[in-house]
């Protein structure tokens, strides 16, 4: 596609109130690979390994136990070592990627935004049988 220098992109998008979230993920994912880039997916990124977060006030939403502060902290690690940040359509909606978007202009890192356009062949490639190549 893009001849675009590659970089390492941290994907930030809604998660809370967004069905099927994981697939606009890994459909961002595969879209920015396709391009070139090292995506990375907060999915992707590790809490704390012995769920120590446990004491802190927990979200229900979040499956996995961990807190959204314990989330946040692993992400924002690993979001400062990236060379960028791509957003997913609606992440001024979601505080976690209004931060992460923040956080990365204060810093200096470039932000890319995908649409909905971008990524929408990919989520049906994900959803649908798995091509034969
Ligand atoms: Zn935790």
């Amino acid at each position: 596609m893009s001849a675009a220098t590659p970089m390492v992109l941290y994907v930030s998008g809604p998660i809370t109130g967004v069905p099927n979230n994981q697939l606009n993920f890994d459909a961002a994912v595969v879209c920015l690979t396709k391009r070139g880039h090292k995506p990375v997916s907060p999915k992707d990124i590790p809490a704390c390994a012995d769920l120590s977060c446990e004491d802190g006030p927990h979200n229900p939403r979040y499956p996995n136990g961990h807190t959204w502060n314990c989330l946040l902290r692993h992400d924002l690690v690993v979001l400062l070592q990236c060379d960028g940040v791509a957003t997913l359509p609606g992440w001024q909606q979601s505080r976690g990627a209004v931060l992460e978007v923040t956080t990365a202009l204060s810093v200096g890192l470039p932000i890319q935004h995908l649409t909905t356009q971008d990524f929408a062949h990919y989520r049906q490639e994900i959803q649908g049988v798995a091509p034969q190549y």
